[in-house]
């Protein structure tokens, strides 16, 4: 039976293969880091958005735009 690795398109076999559906160990290994730094880029900036949206709030004041 063969199949097409996900990561890089390549054709290769089910059978007898420790990284299917990956074709390699390292096509498996590049999903598996796509996957930890997606999950990983939107934890951080959620809490940077949080944090900065927090700030924003507080450093608004409405006097600056009536100043203006
Ligand atoms: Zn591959």
């Amino acid at each position: 039976m063969q199949i097409r690795c996900p990561s890089c398109n390549t054709k290769t076999t089910w059978q007898e293969n420790p990284f299917r559906p990956f074709c390699s160990e390292r096509c498996k290994l590049v999903d598996l880091g796509k996957w930890a730094a997606e999950e990983y880029r939107i934890e951080s900036s959620t809490q940077d958005e949080d944090q900065e949206s927090n700030s924003q709030v507080i450093h608004d004041p409405q006097k600056e735009g009536e100043e203006r």
